[in-house]
C-alpha cells in the first residue's frame, strides 16, 4: 500500500502540540474535510542528534499496527525541511494535559484509562514491540472518551534484548537506567509509574534535576500518598520492581484485584462507559490545547545540501 499522501491534498491549520523534533498541527484533508494531525519533524535536528533511525522506526511501526487504543497511521511525505507524518486527529488533548487541569483521577477513572493502555502494550508486544515511551504527553483522549497511545519515535522491534538508552527520564526503568539490556518488561514498569501518576497527580520520581531522578529511582523508594488506592498500591509494588524478572508481566497484571471491576473483552470492544467525554468542539478553535505560535514555514524550498531525503 502506498502511504505517501500529497501535502498539497491537506491545509495545514494551529499547532495542536510540541515535541522534541518539531511539531504536531491540524491539518484538513482538502477533498473529504476530515481532519488529520501532521507532525512535522525537521530534518535538520534529527540528523544531528543521529535520529533518523528512531523516525523510520516510528514509521515503519506505525504502518503495521491497527488497534483500537493506538492512534490510526494514515500516511506520510517529506519535502526539503521537513518530514510529515500523517496519523488520525485526536480531539481530546492529552491526558498529560488533563491531569493538570483536573490534578488527579478517581480511582476508577485510573483503572479503565491504564487498563486501556495494558490493551494496547499486550497488542505491541504480541507484535514483538517495545512502546519504551509510555507517559500522559504520548496518551490522547479520542472524541468517544477512550484513549489512544501515540508518539512511536522509541518504540523498537526486538526479538530479544536490546540496548539503547532512550525514554524520559521520570519513567526509564533501572534496567535502561544501567544498560543492562531490557525487554518488554521495561513497559510493564512505565504502567506502575503511570498509576501512580494518574492517581497521585505527580510521578513517584518527581524532582526537576534528571540526575537525581536516576538517583531516586535506581534507590527504588515511593513515598505513596495517604488516600493512595491499596490495591493500586500492591500492583505498583510489583510493576516498580527492580529486578525486571520479579516485575509482573501482562497476566500477573490483567488478573490484579484492581482491575477487578475491568470486562477486558467489552472495554477491547469499547463497549464500557468512559467516565470522561471531551465536548466536541470545532478543532480549528484552540480548546483543549496550549497555546503554541505556528512558526513552522511550510512554503516549498530549495533542498539545502545538508537536508537529504531520506528513504523509508
Ligand atoms: P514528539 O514525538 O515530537 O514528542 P508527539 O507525537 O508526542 O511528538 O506529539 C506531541 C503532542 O502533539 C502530543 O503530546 C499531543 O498533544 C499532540 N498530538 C500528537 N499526535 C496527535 C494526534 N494524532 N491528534 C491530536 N493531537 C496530537
Amino acid at each position: 500500500m502506498d502511504y505517501r499522501i500529497n501535502l498539497s491534498d491537506i491545509d495545514i491549520l494551529q499547532t495542536l502540540g510540541k515535541g522534541a523534533y518539531g511539531r504536531v498541527r491540524l491539518g484538513c484533508m482538502k477533498s473529504t474535510g476530515q481532519y488529520v494531525a501532521v507532525k512535522i519533524i525537521k530534518k535538520a535536528a534529527i540528523l544531528q542528534q543521529k535520529e533518523v533511525e528512531h523516525l523510520i522506526s516510528e514509521f515503519s511501526i506505525l504502518r503495521r499496527i491497527n488497534h483500537p487504543f493506538i492512534v490510526d497511521f494514515k500516511g506520510f511525505n517529506q519535502d526539503s525541511r521537513y518530514l510529515y507524518l500523517i496519523l488520525q486527529y485526536v480531539p481530546g488533548g492529552d491526558l498529560f494535559r488533563y491531569l493538570r487541569t483536573i490534578g488527579k483521577l478517581e480511582n476508577s477513572h485510573a483503572c479503565i484509562y491504564v487498563a486501556q493502555m495494558i490493551l494496547a502494550l499486550q497488542y505491541l508486544h504480541q507484535n514483538n514491540i517495545v512502546y519504551r515511551d509510555l507517559k500522559p504527553e504520548n496518551i490522547l483522549i479520542g472524541a468517544d472518551g477512550y484513549l489512544k497511545l501515540t508518539d512511536f519515535g522509541f518504540a523498537k522491534v526486538i526479538e530479544a534484548r536490546t540496548y539503547t538508552l532512550c525514554g524520559t527520564p521520570e519513567y526509564l526503568a533501572p534496567e535502561i537506567i544501567l544498560n543492562k539490556g531490557h525487554d518488554h518488561s521495561v513497559d510493564w514498569w512505565t504502567i506502575g509509574v503511570l498509576i501512580f501518576e494518574m492517581l497521585a497527580g505527580i510521578d513517584p520520581f518527581n524532582t526537576n534535576d534528571p540526575s537525581k531522578i536516576y538517583k531516586r529511582i535506581l534507590s527504588g523508594k515511593i513515598r505513596y500518598p495517604q488516600n493512595f488506592n491499596p490495591r493500586a498500591k500492591n500492583l505498583v509494588k510489583h510493576l516498580i520492581v527492580h529486578d525486571a524478572s520479579k516485575r509482573y508481566r501482562l497476566n500477573d497484571i490483567k488478573n490484579h484485584a484492581w482491575f477487578e471491576e475491568i470486562d477486558w473483552n467489552r472495554l477491547l470492544r469499547k463497549d464500557l462507559r468512559m467516565p470522561y467525554v471531551p465536548v466536541p468542539r470545532d478543532p480549528t478553535e484552540n480548546s483543549n490545547l496550549g497555546y503554541y505560535p505556528d512558526s513552522v514555514n511550510l512554503a516549498p524550498e530549495i533542498a539545502p545540501e545538508s537536508d537529504p531525503f531520506i528513504e523509508w
